[in-house]
């Protein structure tokens, strides 16, 4: 080999030798280089997952937020529409604490030309007890000149928020309005119980829940009015006609197996019905009243605590007839009290003495009932009105005779 070529080979194998001993070093500086890249690289996959992972819980979290949120909107929405087509009186059930019902028909029937009246509304606050009938606002107003339908508002305030039910007053022509009442039964019932749970002393007062619901129901599906109070005085009175097909509702002394089992059904058929308390401690009326609140139950007075059998021998059962006009007086502003109301009044035992029925008058009462067995009929005395008592195990055709 020529030396030079040698040499050049040698320079070359030099250079190359230096120049591996370089790459080593180079490689050695990359492969580190490269590692501390690698680890960096690492830490940053191993942060991302990190933050990945504390982010997937809370992003969970938040879709099952979102999810709830928007059922719940899309359910109330729907619970809404709902409520907007029920009835008034059922809506303002599932408004809260206050319940707020119409006396007498939820659809009032006046014939033209007839006076409007006023059957009011009540008020039951389920923590306080009875609103006074005279704070509830009444807004509308009737032309009973002219046939068609009249809305009036019944309003309470509570706090901030109101209460409402509506009635709808229907003015009818004649033609419309059909046969006039020539009488009206006042249903007189008691107490109400079940199968399973058969009072010992077991009487006319009580009737089979299922009795009472298949009598209700025969007053729902036939169309019965309901009059108020106040518009069964207007007609006793001879101020204004009613339907012929009527009836008023009334159960006496508020009775735990009324309230329990009754007021389930009056509701199921839509009857409005006049509870009549007795209003003192002793029967646990607050309670009662604030328990068993329903738009369809309009407690009314039977007396504070006038409902007690005397241990005289006056000839009567109870002691009210011993009573002085201004104990009676001050016992029937009482019972006022807790049912916050004074349209009707319901006589201890049926029994009555001039004095009761003047304090009954000089109280304000609109309508008094006795127990004594008769329709109302225009002109009898407001004070002393019959009533239909309704025999409990009687049958369902002497009770549909009784409505008639
Ligand atoms: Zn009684």
């Amino acid at each position: 080999m020529p030396r030079k070529v040698r040499d050049e080979m040698d320079d070359r194998n030099f250079h190359v030798n230096e120049g591996d001993v370089m790459t080593e070093e180079a490689r050695r500086k990359a492969a580190s280089e490269n590692l501390a890249r690698r680890r960096q690289e690492l830490r940053k996959q191993k942060k991302r997952r990190r933050v990945a992972t504390r982010l997937i819980l809370p992003g969970l979290i938040l879709a099952l937020i979102l999810m709830f949120v928007i059922v719940r909107t899309l359910r109330s929405n729907h619970t809404e529409r709902n409520e907007k087509t029920a009835e008034a009186v059922e809506k303002s059930k599932t408004e809260g604490e206050i319940i707020i019902g119409l006396k007498g028909s939820q659809v009032q029937l006046v014939l033209k030309g007839d006076p409007y009246i006023e059957n009011g509304a009540f008020a039951i606050d389920t923590e306080n007890g009875a609103i006074d009938q005279d704070e509830i606002k009444i807004k509308g107003k009737v032309d009973t000149e002219t046939p068609g339908d009249y809305e009036v508002k019944y309003i309470v305030r509570d706090g901030w928020s109101k209460i409402t039910a509506t009635r709808t007053v229907r003015v009818l022509s004649k033609k419309e309005f059909g046969d006039k009442a020539k009488d009206v039964p006042v249903l007189m019932y008691h107490w109400v119980y079940t199968k399973k749970k058969v009072p010992k002393e077991l009487d006319a007062n009580w009737i089979l829940k299922k009795d009472l619901d298949k009598q209700m129901a025969y007053l729902e599906e036939n169309e019965f009015y309901y009059p108020g109070w106040k518009e069964l005085r207007a007609w006793v009175d001879g101020e204004i006609s009613i339907p012929a097909k009527c009836v008023v509702v009334t159960f006496d002394d508020g009775k735990k197996e009324f309230l329990k089992y009754g007021i389930p059904v009056l509701e199921k058929h839509h009857v409005p019905a006049t509870s009549f308390m007795i209003c003192w401690e002793d029967n646990d009326a607050l309670r009662k009243l604030k328990k068993y609140a329903s738009p369809y139950v309009d407690f009314e007075s039977h007396t504070y605590a006038m409902h007690q059998k005397t241990t005289n021998n006056t000839g009567y059962k109870g002691v009210a007839p011993e009573m002085k006009p201004e104990e009676i007086s001050a016992d029937l502003a009482k019972a006022r009290e807790v049912v916050g109301t004074n349209d009707a009044f319901a006589y201890p035992y049926g029994e009555l003495t001039d004095d009761l029925v003047d304090a009954v008058r000089n109280q304000g009462f609109q309508c008094a009932v006795t127990t004594e067995y008769d329709r109302v009929r225009q002109g009898a005395d407001p004070m002393k009105l019959p009533r239909v008592r309704v025999i409990g195990d009687g049958s369902f055709e002497s009770w549909k005779a009784s409505v008639y």
